[in-house]
């Protein structure tokens, strides 16, 4: 089966007029359709640009991106990106907000106007369609933006940091809620985060980075009981603790 990501000996340096910073060296990796996979690793060791190559904003020095077996390239429709900042834009209505996508891809008819509305009111955030994004909280804000990436239906969603502005209590509660409409959407996920006790409640496999330039330290893969579906739930499970020691283990040495 082709996997839905291949990674391919990727290597980056940028090039300023300082000198040159190699960033990521000799990275390949795989996604299978419908799996979750975080990127842990130091500040700075090339993951903002690694999700930056996979979505084609940058190019690679060396290697390859594909998805679905094809290579990628800038503009690829078939990936959505979520950042740290959900980047609404606040004289927009949220409705408004939520098109913006779609508006840009020149796709914004009534059959996805009405799909918007449904993710909307699939996500609690119907009755705040029409107010503008000063009136939500923070962790309704980011659910906004994942309904503004998840309108264009891609194929692959790239998270990077998406929790890390919010405080700690409502980054639980909006991690929880927004990895369960991923996982309840079946889509194929690579989330980027420093916090390795998020990536351990919310990933199938972890992917570990040395610092920089970054290289691939480990893999881990994660596995809970069924019953333990949504993040908060796998923190309490008792194996829990032990992925995270070892994650620490990994990064540690
Ligand atoms: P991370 O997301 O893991 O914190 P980044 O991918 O943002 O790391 O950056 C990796 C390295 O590349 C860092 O050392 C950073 O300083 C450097 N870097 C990032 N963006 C640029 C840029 N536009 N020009 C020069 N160097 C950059
Ligand atoms: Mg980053």
């Amino acid at each position: 089966m082709i996997p839905k990501l291949e990674v391919k000996d990727l290597c980056y340096s940028y090039h300023t007029m300082e000198g040159e910073t190699q960033a990521l060296s000799h990275i390949s990796f795989k996604v299978h359709a419908g799996e979750f996979v975080a990127v842990v690793g130091p500040s700075g060791c090339g993951k903002s640009t690694l999700l930056s190559l996979i979505c084609g904003l940058l190019k690679p020095d060396s290697g390859q991106i594909l998805l679905d077996g094809k290579n990628v390239t800038g503009g690829d429709t078939r990936i959505g990106y979520m950042l740290q900042k959900d980047h609404l834009f606040q004289w927009r209505t949220i409705f408004s907000n939520a098109c913006l996508g779609l508006e840009i891809q020149k796709k914004l008819d009534e059959p996805h106007k009405k799909k918007v509305e449904e993710l909307l009111s699939a996500y609690g955030l119907q009755s705040f369609a029409d107010a503008k994004p000063s009136e939500l909280s923070g962790g309704m804000r980011q659910r906004a933006a994942l309904i503004r990436t998840l309108a264009l239906e891609p194929d692959l969603l790239l998270l990077d940091e998406p929790f890390s502005a919010l405080d700690y209590q409502t980054r639980l509660a909006v991690c929880d809620d927004i990895s369960t409409i991923i996982r309840g959407r079946k889509k194929t996920a690579i989330l980027i985060t420093h916090d390795l006790s998020e990536a351990v409640s919310v990933a199938d496999r972890i992917i570990i980075l040395t610092r920089r330039p970054g290289r691939i330290k480990g893999t881990m893969s994660i596995s809970f009981p069924e019953e333990a579906g949504s993040p908060l739930k796998r923190r309490n499970c008792p194996e829990f603790s032990a992925y995270f020691n070892e994650l620490w283990k990994i990064l540690k040495n």
